[in-house]
């Protein structure tokens, strides 16, 4: 209907808007480049749909940004020819928050202003920031495709509610109308609106356009000019030269792109030729989103061919245990009118994923083994955030599985610390001499593992022992029995034999017990009959009286209680 219509926000908007206004403030400029975003967003999405309808772009093809600012009025307006919206569109989008985790963010919040800040900053605030400096907004647009008649206005004070009205509007796209709060007019001026574009949306690939400015010898003062002039670099930032992006031109990039507030941990941009041609930008974020553990969870690629945007994403270009990598992938080779589907079946998308993949151990490996402290600690930081994930590459991958298996860290009675730090190689660095095998521990929790009887005997021989207690672990060491020639081996399962490291002495002290013991062995294992395969004499254990072990080849206690606890 085209009447005004007044409708109210929902509540995790009201909640993001009171919070947002009050920890962003400090860094308020930022509107600027969210609504930038957003309007290079809608000129991707517009030239996507047109791909299959060239009429969308009703004879105004030159996708552009416009900004201009009425010292006056005291506005400022951010004009695109982009996709626009529809009354419907208009309500969900700006009405409503659709990202996943939303709930969950919202439960995170604690309520102290800083930590909530910082936490806001990662969940990324978007159109909403423009109420940090206006205290009202305007939205006029228009969907591609729909009549002049068709036009919306959307209004609101950013308090609890806003109003949605028909409106005629002749050029599709949107124009967002900010009225400044009180005390920001200094927003209302070219130069300073000119740096805060170059230093956020330099990378935008459309132009910035904004009127020129002119010193004006009579009014002793700057005037604005009809001429428009273009503020941006406006080429997509993946298609120019390392050399000639700034690492905070990569920074900011990597926020328009992932909707994180955050900077990346590491990046790597390559151009690769061969039998697939593509471009590839990607980057390692520094914390875990929210949703990183949602199944339905996609993956943060965005798939463009030749600079067009086709889809974010495509979870097709990455492998799912690297679905934390964010960035932007354009192919020389896929056709435009790519969908899902096809990108499932393509050859060329498999080149890509698997040089994408390498590319990503490669940078880990980089920050993995390089000598500085600095590069360390990013990989420490790397762990802490993706390191589970990681682990379901080595039973997911099995053609890079012993690079990752490099890459792995775990906690270990080394340290005394549930810090996951050692590596197989370290691990192998410090075995005893005779000692053949790797050993691990797995637990429901670092205390449980650390505290196994299991770990007995370890402790007594100086044996150094990973504590594995991730849910992942049993899984992923399914698929993983041996490093470098030397097998991983439980020290919960089985017959233990240390080898080499029980002298001949021992020995022989083991068997005469074994033997002054059958007797109550053979009654013990009458009375448990059926509940148990074996009763055995050990020497494993140095403190606690008895312990239970699985067989070689069953499951491990932790597992089972893991698949009990799962209902199997
Ligand atoms: P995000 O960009 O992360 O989706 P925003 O809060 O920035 O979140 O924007 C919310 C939604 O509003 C966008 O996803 C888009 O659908 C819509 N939107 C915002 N600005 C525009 C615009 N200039 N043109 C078309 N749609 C827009
Ligand atoms: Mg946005």
């Amino acid at each position: 209907s085209p009447e005004k219509q007044t409708l109210g926000f929902q509540a995790e908007v009201k909640q993001l808007l009171q919070l947002m206004i009050h920890s962003l403030y400090s860094n308020k400029e930022i509107f600027l480049r969210e609504l930038v975003s957003n309007a290079s967003d809608a000129a991707d999405k517009l030239r996507f749909e047109a791909i299959n309808n060239g009429a969308l772009f009703e004879n105004d093809p030159e996708l552009k940004i416009k900004i201009s600012f009425d010292k006056a009025a005291r506005t400022i307006t951010i004009s695109d020819n982009g996709i626009g919206m529809s009354r419907e569109d208009a309500i969900s989008h700006l009405g409503t928050i659709a990202k996943s985790g939303t709930k969950e963010f919202f439960s995170n919040l604690s309520g102290d202003q800083q930590k909530d800040a910082a936490l806001i900053g990662q969940f990324g605030v978007g159109f909403y920031s423009g109420f940090i400096i206006a205290d009202r907004i305007t939205v006029e647009t228009r969907r591609a495709g729909l009549p002049a008649s068709e036009g919306v206005r959307w209004e609101s004070e950013g308090a609890g509610e806003f109003s949605i009205e028909a409106i005629e509007k002749a050029t599709r796209g949107s124009d967002i109308i900010l009225h400044l709060r009180e005390g920001e007019d200094e927003f209302l001026s070219s130069w300073q609106l000119k740096s805060v574009i170059r230093k956020y949306s330099d990378h935008i690939s459309l132009p910035i356009l904004m009127q020129k400015e002119e010193w004006d010898e009579e009014k002793k003062e700057t005037v604005l000019k009809d001429e428009l002039e273009t503020v941006n670099q406006a080429s997509a930032l993946w298609t120019r030269s390392k050399s000639d992006i700034t690492p905070e031109q990569y920074e900011e990039f990597y926020k328009h792109i992932s909707h994180d507030y955050g900077s990346p941990l590491a990046y790597t941009h390559n151009r690769v030729e061969g039998r697939s041609e593509y471009t590839q930008l990607l980057y390692i974020p520094t914390r875990a989103p929210f949703d990183m553990w949602d199944r339905n969870k996609r993956g943060g690629i965005k798939l463009y061919v030749k600079r067009v945007f086709i889809m974010d994403d495509a979870e097709q270009l990455m492998p799912v245990y690297l679905r934390f990598v964010k960035g932007v992938i354009d192919s020389a080779d896929l056709p435009l009118n790519v969908s899902r589907e096809i990108l499932q079946e393509s050859r060329d998308v498999k080149a890509i994923r698997e040089g994408s993949t390498k590319r990503v151990l490669s940078l880990l490996e980089e920050l993995a083994n390089s000598d500085e402290q600095e590069q360390k600690d990013k990989y420490a930081g790397f762990w802490t955030e993706f390191g589970q994930a990681l682990k379901e590459g080595i039973g997911e991958d099995a053609p890079n599985k012993e690079r990752i298996a490099k890459l792995l860290r775990f906690a270990s009675t080394h340290n005394d610390s549930d810090a996951q730090t050692t590596s197989f190689a370290d691990y192998i660095g410090r075995m005893k001499e005779g000692q053949s095998k790797i050993y691990y521990v797995t637990g429901e929790s670092y205390h449980a593992a650390k505290n196994s009887p299991h770990l007995e005997i370890f402790r007594k021989k100086g044996v150094e022992v990973l504590l594995l207690t991730d849910r992942v672990d049993e899984w992923m060491l399914s698929f993983l029995q041996d490093f470098e020639g030397k097998e991983l081996a439980s020290v919960a399962k089985g017959d233990l034999d240390l080898g080499t490291l029980e002298n001949e002495a021992e020995k022989k002290q083991h068997e005469e017990t074994e033997t002054q013991f059958k007797e109550l062995v053979d009654k013990m294992k009458t009375s448990l009959g059926d509940k148990a395969k074996d009763v055995r004499v050990t020497f494993r254990l140095t403190d606690s009286p008895a312990c239970l072990v699985a067989d070689e080849n069953e499951l491990s206690g932790n597992l089972m209680r893991m698949l009990k606890a799962a209902g199997q």
